[in-house]
This record gives structure tokens, sequence and C-alpha cells, in this order.
């Protein structure tokens, strides 16, 4: 199947909506100016190989052509530009390896003659003309004949050669780009709205203790499900970075499928929680629904520079995306952004246990002991070190463990992590007495069981 073909059903049948469809990059007009694009350089008798073999640093013709994608001076916008230093002898160029196409389009442009798009020259393009309006009817003039150069003294002359159709090309793909990064922006911040607005409701749900019905236990068991799939971004090394939409797709339905087997939805206890479930959901769909978009438009600007070096052989797949590398678009940035305000406004609302762990036996540091370089291990481990007289921090080599005690103890951080994590507490509660129980008794000490609760 045709990419135009391809592109045009992807975009009316992946539910995106109507506003982002039109805002797609217009790939058929810009196939259409490419054929202008390559007629007016054959008319030049620049064909593909003509111009491989003349932008070739490596050859030793007398001519050099040399074309750039610069942004003009005064702002932003891409200008290409066609240049060639060609020797002259009195106004003649003698070299017998050129073609006659070739040798005629430079005799051309030695004798200063204006080139072929003489009818052109008439239109003057209207400043405020969006350029994909003025493609199919109007093709602007070029800006001026040719500029000619004479370095005296160096044996050559330095002609800017004339590209109509080739400016409008490149006129109509960043307008495009800019008005996909426009409505990006918007887009992003409206995502960014919707996390806030969550986050609110969310933490409604989920705070804990104050009445028997809180559901913080289940939004605390989703969120960590939904860090382990890392939906949008890799953190492990084999994988790192970004996602492409169909992997985060796949991550997504990883997510989904991990709530459903542990029915963490249906045993949500407040009404609430099941409507902030699905609209977390949405939320993510949204992303995806971003992402895809964004690298459908991608693929097509990738598409349509390959052809035009086919075509041309004048390099712009490279020269473009690093000409307008600042461009939102091929950053990638509204799930980078997204992302972080999901961990920000939401995934934080709930204490994570792995943010509350000792660093010496990785269970909850409970009770919580704070050394005075403010570094926390629980009880035990805080015992142990001062038993062993080692007498530094683990963490930071200060010396402050034998300057411990029972004042250091966080009396608000164990309040903390006995309201937000009860089991992990109770569990570490046991795991210590039992500890104890063996040093004081010998290793066949059992706990009591059956502990009234
Ligand atoms: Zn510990
Ligand atoms: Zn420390």
């Amino acid at each position: 199947m045709k990419f135009a073909h391809e592109l045009k059903q992807s975009l009316a049948t992946q539910g995106f909506p109507p506003h982002w469809v039109a805002h797609a990059i217009p790939y058929g007009q810009l196939k259409k100016c490419l054929k202008k694009v390559q007629r007016e350089l054959q008319e030049l008798g620049l064909d593909a190989e003509t111009l491989r073999a003349l932008l070739d640093p490596k050859t030793d013709s007398p001519v050099a052509l040399n074309y750039s994608l610069n942004p003009s001076s005064n702002s932003q916008i891409v200008r290409p530009k066609l240049t060639v230093e060609i020797h002259l002898h009195d106004g003649n160029i003698v070299d017998a390896s050129l073609t006659p196409a070739t040798r005629q389009f430079f005799e051309k442009i030695s004798s200063k003659l204006p080139l072929d798009g003489s009818d052109a020259a008439k239109e003057s393009k209207p400043a405020d003309s969006t350029p994909t309006e003025t493609v199919e009817e109007a093709t602007p003039a070029p800006s001026q004949a040719l500029t000619i150069a004479n370095r005296a003294g160096k044996g050559y002359d330095t002609i800017e050669v004339p590209l109509v159709s080739d400016g409008v090309f490149f006129d109509i793909l960043q307008n495009d780009v800019s008005s996909l990064d426009a409505l990006q922006a918007t887009e992003r911040d409206q995502l960014k709205e919707e996390v806030k607005d969550l986050g609110k409701q969310v933490s409604h749900v989920a705070r804990p203790g104050r009445f028997s019905k809180s559901d913080l236990d289940r939004w605390r068991r989703i969120f960590e499900l939904y860090l382990d799939a890392e939906v949008f971004f890799a953190t492990h090394e084999r994988d790192h970075g970004a996602r492409s939409s169909q992997k985060a797709l796949q991550q997504l339905q990883w997510f989904q499928n991990q709530v459903q087997k542990q029915e963490l939805v249906k045993s949500f206890k407040r009404p609430e929680s099941r409507a902030a479930f699905s609209k977390f959901l949405e939320l993510n769909l949204n992303l995806l629904k971003h992402l895809q978009f964004q690298e459908l438009n991608l693929l097509a600007i990738t598409k349509i520079l390959k052809k035009f070096d086919k075509r041309t052989a004048l390099g712009v797949s490279r020269a473009f995306p690093s000409a307008i590398s600042s461009r939102k678009l091929l950053s990638g940035d509204i799930a980078k952004e997204v992302c972080a305000r999901i961990s920000d406004e939401l995934v934080s609302i709930i204490p994570q246990v792995n943010d509350y762990l000792c660093p010496i036996c990785y269970a909850i540091a409970y009770q919580p002991v704070r050394l005075d370089c403010q570094h926390v291990f629980c009880i035990r481990c805080s015992v142990k070190l001062q038993r062993r007289h080692e007498e530094y921090c683990p963490l930071c080599r200060a010396r402050v463990v034998m300057d411990a005690s029972a004042k250091n103890i966080d009396s608000e951080l164990e309040k903390f992590m006995r309201k937000n994590f009860p089991a992990e507490v109770k569990e570490k509660e046991r795991a210590d007495q039992i500890e104890r129980g063996i040093e004081e008794f010998g290793p066949s000490y059992k706990p009591a069981e059956c502990a009234v609760m």
C-alpha cells in the first residue's frame, strides 16, 4: 500500500479527534510540491544524479555545489539555499566532464541570463499568505535573480541558484510542524490539568484512617503496579528511555490485566474510587493517542524527506531535523511531561513503602531512628550498629551512631508509618520480636502465636 494512502487511513480510523487530523502533516500536498521541486531542478539540468555528483565534496570538478537549510538570521524559519562555486575564464567555463545539460545550466548562470523561472518572477509572494493555501495556484517568485559574487582574484564565482518550489516545500512543512507543536502544547497543558484534578479526587478517597472506608491499600497497589508497568518510559538499562506507542499500549494492557486479576477495582470500598480509576485509565489512553499521532506525523516527515532526497540528492533527511532541532514535535516531550506530573501529583499522594525502608535490613524502618545526620534506620539495626561499636552512619560516614538514644526516635514518622503502612509495621514488629527472643532465649525461641489483636 502506498504510504499516502496508509496515512490517510490511519488518520481516519485510529480515533483521533477531527481537530488533530486537521493538523496532520499534509503528505499529499508535500508530494505534489516535491514534483515541482524536481521539475524546477531538472529544468536547470540538475537531476538527482548530476546533483549527487556535484555535491560530492570528493570530486575535484571545477564547480562545487553547496546546499544548506539554514534558519534565516532574523527568524527561526528554515530556508533552503543552493550555491554554486564555479571557475570562470572570461565568463566561460571550460570543463569537458560536464554533461550537456549541466554545461547548459552553468552557461546560463555564467552569462547571468535569467533562468527558466521568468514567468514566476511576475508574482511576488504576499507576506501574510500561508504557504498551505498558495502552493497549488501560485508559485512564489524567486526573491531575486541570481546573486553573483565575483570573488576577484580567487578565480571563481559564487552564485546562488533561486529555488522557488523548494522554498514553498519547506514553508509548508515548517508551518505544519509549528501548528503541530502548538496543538501539542495545548493538549499537554490540558492533560496536566486533568492529572491535577484526579490527584485531588484520589487523595480524597485514599485518605488513611479517618473513617473505616478508605481505599488507601487498593490505590497503593494500583500505583505500585502502574510504576512497575513503566507504561511510557523504561528505567531499566536494557530498554531505557521513551517507549513506542505500541510498547506503551502493551504495558498499559499488562497494567489493566493485573488490576483486574487482583480485583482491585472490584474491591473498592468507595464508589468514587471506581470513577477515579476510570478517569486514570482514560488519561493514560489519551496520552497514548498522542503518542500514536506524533509517531504518525514523524513517520510522514521522515518519508517525505526521504523521497525528497531520492529525487534530488540534496540530503534534507538529515539537514531538516537538525535545522529545527528545537521544535517540540521531534523531541517527544509530551509523554515525559505528563508522566512527571502523574508521578508528582498522583502517585506521590499515596506513600509507597519503598520510600520508607531501612537501608540495612530493607524492611520498613520501624521504629524509625533518625540519626543526627538525618538518615533513618529501623530501631533493630540501630541497636545492632551500636552493639558492634560501628560509629559511622553507613550511608554518609558521619560519626553519629553512638550518640543515638531514645530521643532519636522520630515519633511523627512513626505515627505516619502506623497510619499508612499498618500491615508492614505489624510484620516488622513481629520479626523484631522473634529476633529479640532468639537473642535472649536461643535459637529454639518461638513467639507466642495467636496474639490477641
Ligand atoms: Zn533495619
Ligand atoms: Zn548519615
